[in-house]
Protein backbone atom coordinates (compact mmCIF):
# COMPACT_ATOMS: atom_id res chain seq x y z
CA UNK A 1 0.00 0.00 0.00
CA UNK A 2 1.11 3.82 -0.58
CA UNK A 3 2.65 4.56 2.49
CA UNK A 4 0.85 8.33 2.25
CA UNK A 5 -2.62 6.94 2.04
CA UNK A 6 -1.42 3.99 5.10
CA UNK A 7 -0.35 6.40 7.37
CA UNK A 8 -3.70 8.37 6.88
CA UNK A 9 -5.56 5.28 8.02
CA UNK A 10 -7.62 6.21 11.13
CA UNK A 11 -9.03 3.13 13.00
CA UNK A 12 -13.17 2.51 13.05
CA UNK A 13 -14.38 3.43 16.39
CA UNK A 14 -15.49 0.22 19.00
CA UNK A 15 -17.54 -0.34 21.57
CA UNK A 16 -14.91 -1.74 23.84
CA UNK A 17 -16.71 -4.19 26.30
CA UNK A 18 -13.99 -6.18 26.70
CA UNK A 19 -11.47 -6.90 29.34
CA UNK A 20 -9.83 -3.58 29.10
CA UNK A 21 -9.15 -1.05 27.28
CA UNK A 22 -12.78 0.55 28.16
CA UNK A 23 -14.12 3.35 26.04
CA UNK A 24 -11.93 6.83 26.61
CA UNK A 25 -14.39 9.88 26.65
CA UNK A 26 -13.84 12.82 24.17
CA UNK A 27 -12.31 14.79 27.03
CA UNK A 28 -9.58 12.46 27.58
CA UNK A 29 -8.92 11.97 24.13
CA UNK A 30 -8.69 16.27 24.06
CA UNK A 31 -6.66 16.22 26.29
CA UNK A 32 -3.93 13.93 25.16
CA UNK A 33 -3.65 16.83 22.14
CA UNK A 34 -2.82 19.28 24.48
CA UNK A 35 0.83 20.94 24.21
CA UNK A 36 3.64 19.00 25.71
CA UNK A 37 5.32 20.52 28.32
CA UNK A 38 8.61 20.00 29.40
CA UNK A 39 8.34 17.07 32.76
CA UNK A 40 10.19 19.92 35.21
CA UNK A 41 8.20 22.84 34.02
CA UNK A 42 6.49 24.74 36.85
CA UNK A 43 3.19 24.45 34.56
CA UNK A 44 3.38 20.37 34.17
CA UNK A 45 4.48 19.88 37.80
CA UNK A 46 1.39 21.86 39.23
CA UNK A 47 -0.72 19.61 36.88
CA UNK A 48 1.42 16.31 38.27
CA UNK A 49 0.34 17.46 41.85
CA UNK A 50 -2.89 17.68 40.83
CA UNK A 51 -2.88 14.41 39.43
CA UNK A 52 -1.40 12.67 42.29
CA UNK A 53 -3.73 14.44 44.42
CA UNK A 54 -7.28 13.57 42.45
CA UNK A 55 -5.65 9.72 43.15
CA UNK A 56 -5.68 10.08 46.74
CA UNK A 57 -9.35 10.45 46.12
CA UNK A 58 -10.07 8.16 44.16
CA UNK A 59 -7.77 5.19 46.22
CA UNK A 60 -9.25 7.13 49.49
CA UNK A 61 -6.13 7.43 50.75
CA UNK A 62 -4.05 9.97 52.33
CA UNK A 63 -0.74 8.57 51.23
CA UNK A 64 1.98 11.09 50.40
CA UNK A 65 3.49 8.24 48.07
CA UNK A 66 0.82 8.02 45.42
CA UNK A 67 1.59 8.38 41.78
CA UNK A 68 1.12 7.05 38.14
CA UNK A 69 4.04 4.96 37.32
CA UNK A 70 5.23 4.99 33.79
CA UNK A 71 4.45 1.85 31.99
CA UNK A 72 0.74 -0.08 31.85
CA UNK A 73 -0.55 -2.28 35.20
CA UNK A 74 2.12 -4.48 35.01
CA UNK A 75 4.46 -1.78 35.71
CA UNK A 76 2.67 -1.22 38.74
CA UNK A 77 2.44 -4.72 40.24
CA UNK A 78 6.40 -4.78 39.20
CA UNK A 79 7.36 -1.60 40.82
CA UNK A 80 5.79 -2.79 44.15
CA UNK A 81 7.30 -6.56 44.14
CA UNK A 82 10.73 -5.05 43.01
CA UNK A 83 10.67 -2.35 45.38
CA UNK A 84 8.97 -4.52 48.89
CA UNK A 85 11.16 -7.85 48.14
CA UNK A 86 14.95 -8.24 48.67
CA UNK A 87 16.18 -12.00 47.70
CA UNK A 88 15.44 -14.29 50.24
CA UNK A 89 12.70 -12.44 51.28
CA UNK A 90 9.09 -15.14 51.71
CA UNK A 91 6.10 -13.90 50.30
CA UNK A 92 2.52 -15.34 50.02
CA UNK A 93 0.86 -14.76 46.62
CA UNK A 94 -3.06 -15.79 46.21
CA UNK A 95 -3.52 -17.46 43.05
CA UNK A 96 -7.48 -18.08 41.07
CA UNK A 97 -6.96 -16.16 37.91
CA UNK A 98 -4.41 -15.16 35.27
CA UNK A 99 -3.36 -12.23 37.52
CA UNK A 100 -2.24 -14.07 40.46
CA UNK A 101 -0.67 -16.22 38.43
CA UNK A 102 1.22 -13.30 37.20
CA UNK A 103 2.23 -11.52 40.35
CA UNK A 104 3.67 -14.98 41.61
CA UNK A 105 6.33 -14.77 38.26
CA UNK A 106 6.81 -11.42 39.05
CA UNK A 107 7.76 -12.17 42.87
CA UNK A 108 9.93 -14.97 42.08
CA UNK A 109 11.85 -13.10 40.05
CA UNK A 110 12.50 -10.54 42.73
CA UNK A 111 14.62 -13.65 44.24
CA UNK A 112 11.92 -14.39 47.01
CA UNK A 113 10.61 -17.86 47.98
CA UNK A 114 6.55 -17.86 47.12
CA UNK A 115 4.38 -19.62 49.08
CA UNK A 116 0.93 -19.68 47.21
CA UNK A 117 -2.36 -19.48 48.67
CA UNK A 118 -4.75 -20.70 45.58
CA UNK A 119 -8.63 -21.43 44.85
CA UNK A 120 -9.93 -22.69 41.61
CA UNK A 121 -10.35 -19.99 39.15
CA UNK A 122 -13.65 -17.99 39.50
CA UNK A 123 -13.70 -18.58 43.14
CA UNK A 124 -12.61 -16.47 46.13
CA UNK A 125 -9.29 -16.90 48.43
CA UNK A 126 -11.21 -16.97 52.37
CA UNK A 127 -9.50 -15.34 55.29
CA UNK A 128 -9.11 -18.69 56.52
CA UNK A 129 -6.53 -19.36 54.01
CA UNK A 130 -4.90 -16.28 54.74
CA UNK A 131 -4.64 -17.01 58.49
CA UNK A 132 -3.57 -20.96 58.03
CA UNK A 133 -0.70 -19.65 54.80
CA UNK A 134 0.73 -17.02 57.73
CA UNK A 135 0.41 -19.53 60.11
CA UNK A 136 2.42 -21.80 57.83
CA UNK A 137 4.94 -18.96 57.10
CA UNK A 138 5.53 -16.35 59.76
CA UNK A 139 8.60 -15.39 58.03
CA UNK A 140 6.71 -13.89 55.16
CA UNK A 141 6.88 -9.88 54.43
CA UNK A 142 4.58 -9.60 51.60
CA UNK A 143 0.95 -11.21 51.06
CA UNK A 144 -0.17 -10.57 47.47
CA UNK A 145 -3.97 -10.55 46.30
CA UNK A 146 -6.36 -9.28 43.48
CA UNK A 147 -9.22 -7.67 44.67
CA UNK A 148 -11.26 -7.76 41.24
CA UNK A 149 -9.41 -11.17 38.82
CA UNK A 150 -10.38 -9.87 35.20
CA UNK A 151 -9.60 -13.48 34.17
CA UNK A 152 -12.10 -14.91 36.01
CA UNK A 153 -15.04 -12.05 36.29
CA UNK A 154 -14.15 -12.97 40.60
CA UNK A 155 -14.34 -9.78 42.85
CA UNK A 156 -12.41 -10.63 45.93
CA UNK A 157 -13.62 -9.52 49.60
CA UNK A 158 -11.15 -7.93 51.99
CA UNK A 159 -12.45 -7.41 54.91
CA UNK A 160 -10.78 -8.51 58.08
CA UNK A 161 -7.23 -9.41 55.61
CA UNK A 162 -5.44 -6.59 56.77
CA UNK A 163 -5.81 -7.11 60.26
CA UNK A 164 -4.56 -11.02 59.73
CA UNK A 165 -1.68 -9.78 57.61
CA UNK A 166 -0.60 -6.77 59.72
CA UNK A 167 -0.47 -9.74 62.99
CA UNK A 168 2.06 -11.19 61.19
CA UNK A 169 3.73 -8.69 60.77
CA UNK A 170 3.86 -8.50 56.80
CA UNK A 171 2.64 -6.28 54.38
CA UNK A 172 -1.26 -6.56 52.31
CA UNK A 173 -0.43 -5.62 48.50
CA UNK A 174 -3.81 -5.34 46.42
CA UNK A 175 -3.70 -5.18 42.83
CA UNK A 176 -6.70 -2.73 41.79
CA UNK A 177 -6.21 -2.73 37.92
CA UNK A 178 -10.03 -3.47 37.34
CA UNK A 179 -12.08 -2.44 40.77
CA UNK A 180 -10.00 1.49 41.19
CA UNK A 181 -13.26 3.61 39.98
CA UNK A 182 -15.66 1.06 39.88
CA UNK A 183 -15.80 -0.42 42.76
CA UNK A 184 -15.86 0.25 46.43
CA UNK A 185 -12.29 0.59 47.31
CA UNK A 186 -10.92 2.00 50.53
CA UNK A 187 -6.92 1.80 51.13
CA UNK A 188 -6.65 3.80 54.37
CA UNK A 189 -9.78 2.17 55.85
CA UNK A 190 -9.18 -1.41 54.44
CA UNK A 191 -5.22 -1.04 55.66
CA UNK A 192 -3.88 -1.70 52.24
CA UNK A 193 0.27 -1.24 52.50
CA UNK A 194 0.99 -1.01 48.52
CA UNK A 195 -1.71 -0.69 45.63
CA UNK A 196 -1.36 -0.81 41.89
CA UNK A 197 -4.17 0.00 39.29
CA UNK A 198 -4.18 1.06 35.45
CA UNK A 199 -5.66 3.44 33.38
CA UNK A 200 -7.87 2.17 30.73
CA UNK A 201 -10.16 -0.25 33.24
CA UNK A 202 -12.46 1.30 35.26
CA UNK A 203 -10.46 4.88 34.86
CA UNK A 204 -11.64 4.93 31.05
CA UNK A 205 -8.41 6.71 30.27
CA UNK A 206 -6.06 4.97 27.13
CA UNK A 207 -3.02 2.64 28.51
CA UNK A 208 -0.05 4.01 29.78
CA UNK A 209 -0.09 4.67 33.31
CA UNK A 210 -0.38 2.50 36.38
CA UNK A 211 -1.01 4.48 39.55
CA UNK A 212 0.28 3.02 42.34
CA UNK A 213 0.22 4.16 46.47
CA UNK A 214 2.65 2.90 49.05
CA UNK A 215 1.26 3.33 52.45
CA UNK A 216 3.77 4.15 56.05
CA UNK A 217 4.63 0.51 56.65
CA UNK A 218 5.67 -0.22 52.88
CA UNK A 219 7.91 3.36 53.44
CA UNK A 220 9.27 1.41 56.25
CA UNK A 221 10.08 -1.65 54.44
CA UNK A 222 11.70 0.26 51.52
CA UNK A 223 13.93 2.48 53.84
CA UNK A 224 15.05 -0.25 55.70
CA UNK A 225 16.19 -2.28 52.23
CA UNK A 226 19.67 -4.23 52.21
CA UNK A 227 19.97 -4.42 48.93
CA UNK A 228 19.12 -2.25 45.83
CA UNK A 229 15.88 -2.33 43.92
CA UNK A 230 17.34 -4.25 40.68
CA UNK A 231 15.08 -2.45 38.57
CA UNK A 232 16.72 1.24 38.12
CA UNK A 233 13.65 1.91 36.00
CA UNK A 234 10.91 1.62 38.92
CA UNK A 235 13.47 2.06 41.75
CA UNK A 236 11.17 4.00 43.88
CA UNK A 237 13.46 5.32 46.20
CA UNK A 238 14.50 7.62 43.43
CA UNK A 239 11.24 7.86 41.44
CA UNK A 240 10.04 9.19 45.17
CA UNK A 241 12.19 12.54 44.44
CA UNK A 242 10.76 13.63 41.39
CA UNK A 243 6.95 12.56 41.95
CA UNK A 244 6.77 13.69 45.39
CA UNK A 245 9.66 16.68 45.40
CA UNK A 246 10.94 14.51 48.58
CA UNK A 247 14.48 13.44 49.86
CA UNK A 248 15.38 17.18 50.47
CA UNK A 249 17.17 18.14 46.76
CA UNK A 250 12.96 19.39 45.03
CA UNK A 251 11.86 17.88 41.87
CA UNK A 252 15.13 16.15 39.85
CA UNK A 253 15.11 14.53 36.59
CA UNK A 254 14.61 10.70 36.95
CA UNK A 255 12.98 9.17 33.50
CA UNK A 256 10.78 11.60 31.23
CA UNK A 257 7.81 11.45 32.44
CA UNK A 258 4.79 10.90 29.68
CA UNK A 259 3.74 13.98 29.53
CA UNK A 260 0.05 13.83 27.79
CA UNK A 261 -0.84 11.28 29.15
CA UNK A 262 -0.56 12.91 32.29
CA UNK A 263 -2.81 15.00 30.95
CA UNK A 264 -4.90 12.52 29.64
CA UNK A 265 -5.48 11.03 33.54
CA UNK A 266 -5.91 14.23 34.91
CA UNK A 267 -9.02 14.90 32.40
CA UNK A 268 -10.04 11.50 33.79
CA UNK A 269 -9.44 11.87 37.20
CA UNK A 270 -11.38 14.86 36.65
CA UNK A 271 -14.86 13.14 35.02
CA UNK A 272 -14.44 10.40 37.93
CA UNK A 273 -14.85 13.01 40.91
CA UNK A 274 -17.37 15.36 39.05
CA UNK A 275 -19.32 12.39 38.91
CA UNK A 276 -18.59 11.49 42.36
CA UNK A 277 -16.83 7.81 43.60
CA UNK A 278 -20.02 6.62 45.18
CA UNK A 279 -22.28 7.87 42.45
CA UNK A 280 -20.08 6.24 39.75
CA UNK A 281 -18.89 2.50 41.85
CA UNK A 282 -23.36 2.65 42.18
CA UNK A 283 -23.69 3.09 38.15
CA UNK A 284 -21.72 0.31 37.80
CA UNK A 285 -23.60 -1.80 40.67
CA UNK A 286 -26.76 -1.27 38.57
CA UNK A 287 -25.15 -2.13 34.87
CA UNK A 288 -24.11 -4.88 36.00
CA UNK A 289 -27.49 -5.60 37.41
CA UNK A 290 -29.31 -4.38 34.17
CA UNK A 291 -26.87 -7.09 32.05
CA UNK A 292 -26.90 -9.91 34.55
CA UNK A 293 -30.62 -9.78 34.25
CA UNK A 294 -30.14 -9.90 30.34
CA UNK A 295 -27.79 -12.64 30.20
CA UNK A 296 -29.83 -14.63 32.62
CA UNK A 297 -32.95 -14.69 30.79
CA UNK A 298 -31.39 -15.38 27.90
CA UNK A 299 -30.29 -18.89 29.91
CA UNK A 300 -26.71 -17.73 30.17
CA UNK A 301 -25.15 -18.21 33.02
CA UNK A 302 -22.29 -16.57 35.11
CA UNK A 303 -19.01 -18.62 36.16
CA UNK A 304 -17.86 -16.95 39.54
CA UNK A 305 -20.17 -16.62 42.63
CA UNK A 306 -18.99 -13.42 43.46
CA UNK A 307 -19.37 -11.38 40.19
CA UNK A 308 -17.42 -8.19 39.75
CA UNK A 309 -19.61 -5.59 37.88
CA UNK A 310 -16.75 -4.40 35.95
CA UNK A 311 -16.09 -7.64 34.06
CA UNK A 312 -19.24 -10.39 33.50
CA UNK A 313 -17.47 -13.84 33.06
CA UNK A 314 -20.13 -15.84 31.80
CA UNK A 315 -20.19 -19.69 30.38
CA UNK A 316 -20.49 -20.08 26.84
CA UNK A 317 -23.79 -22.04 25.69
CA UNK A 318 -23.50 -25.19 24.42
CA UNK A 319 -23.45 -25.46 20.74
CA UNK A 320 -22.15 -21.15 20.04
CA UNK A 321 -19.44 -20.90 18.53
CA UNK A 322 -17.14 -19.33 20.64
CA UNK A 323 -14.76 -17.46 18.16
CA UNK A 324 -17.62 -16.90 15.29
CA UNK A 325 -19.76 -15.28 18.34
CA UNK A 326 -17.31 -12.68 18.92
CA UNK A 327 -16.48 -11.94 15.26
CA UNK A 328 -19.63 -11.01 14.48
CA UNK A 329 -20.67 -8.88 17.53
CA UNK A 330 -17.15 -7.13 16.16
CA UNK A 331 -17.85 -7.02 12.51
CA UNK A 332 -21.54 -6.36 12.66
CA UNK A 333 -22.12 -4.22 15.98
CA UNK A 334 -18.56 -2.46 16.45
CA UNK A 335 -18.67 -4.55 19.76
CA UNK A 336 -15.77 -5.97 21.14
CA UNK A 337 -16.16 -8.32 24.29
CA UNK A 338 -13.26 -10.94 25.58
CA UNK A 339 -12.75 -14.66 25.13
CA UNK A 340 -12.14 -16.94 28.10
CA UNK A 341 -8.56 -17.44 29.36
CA UNK A 342 -6.41 -20.67 30.93
CA UNK A 343 -9.15 -22.58 31.80
CA UNK A 344 -11.62 -20.86 30.69
CA UNK A 345 -10.11 -20.43 26.87
CA UNK A 346 -13.12 -21.61 24.84
CA UNK A 347 -15.89 -21.96 28.00
CA UNK A 348 -16.29 -18.28 28.63
CA UNK A 349 -16.99 -15.11 27.34
CA UNK A 350 -15.90 -11.85 29.14
CA UNK A 351 -17.79 -8.68 28.92
CA UNK A 352 -16.86 -5.63 30.85
CA UNK A 353 -18.73 -2.66 31.63
CA UNK A 354 -16.17 -0.31 32.96
CA UNK A 355 -16.09 3.11 33.40
CA UNK A 356 -17.39 5.39 30.93
CA UNK A 357 -18.23 1.65 29.15
CA UNK A 358 -21.00 1.15 31.64
CA UNK A 359 -23.92 2.52 30.32
CA UNK A 360 -27.55 1.25 30.00
CA UNK A 361 -27.07 2.14 26.13
CA UNK A 362 -24.30 -0.39 25.96
CA UNK A 363 -25.90 -3.19 28.14
CA UNK A 364 -28.63 -2.66 26.22
CA UNK A 365 -26.96 -3.03 22.61
CA UNK A 366 -24.34 -6.17 23.32
CA UNK A 367 -27.83 -7.75 25.14
CA UNK A 368 -29.73 -7.45 21.75
CA UNK A 369 -26.73 -8.34 19.87
CA UNK A 370 -25.77 -11.43 21.93
CA UNK A 371 -29.67 -12.07 21.27
CA UNK A 372 -30.07 -11.67 17.65
CA UNK A 373 -26.66 -13.36 17.16
CA UNK A 374 -27.58 -16.38 19.16
CA UNK A 375 -31.15 -16.34 18.02
C1 LIG B 1 -5.39 -5.55 33.02
C2 LIG B 1 -4.89 -6.10 34.32
C3 LIG B 1 -3.53 -6.08 34.70
C4 LIG B 1 -2.45 -5.66 33.76
O1 LIG B 1 -2.56 -4.43 33.27
P1 LIG B 1 -1.85 -4.03 31.88
O2 LIG B 1 -2.31 -2.63 31.76
O3 LIG B 1 -2.40 -4.95 30.83
O4 LIG B 1 -0.39 -4.14 32.04
C5 LIG B 1 -3.18 -6.52 35.96
N1 LIG B 1 -4.10 -6.98 36.81
C6 LIG B 1 -5.41 -7.05 36.49
C7 LIG B 1 -6.39 -7.57 37.47
C8 LIG B 1 -5.84 -6.61 35.23
O5 LIG B 1 -7.13 -6.68 34.90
Amino acid sequence: MDAAIDSALIPVERILLGPGPSPVPQRVLRALAAPTLGHLDPQYLAIMDRTCAMLRDVFRTKNPLTFPVSGTGMAGMECIAVNLLEPGDEAIVCVNGVFGTRMKDVVERCGATVHTVEATWGDVITLEQITAALAAHPKAKFVGIVHAETSTGAHQPLDGFADAVHASGALLVVDAVTSLGGHELRVDDWGIDAIYSGTQKCLSCPPGLSPVSFGPRALAVMDARKTKVQSWYLDVSMLRKYYTGGGGGGRVYHHTAPINMTYALHEALTIVLEEGLDARIERHAQMHRRLRAGLEAMGLRYIPKHSLHSLNCIGIPAGADDAGVRRRLLDEYGIEIGAGLGPMAGKAWRIGLMGHGSTVRNVDLVLTALRTILG
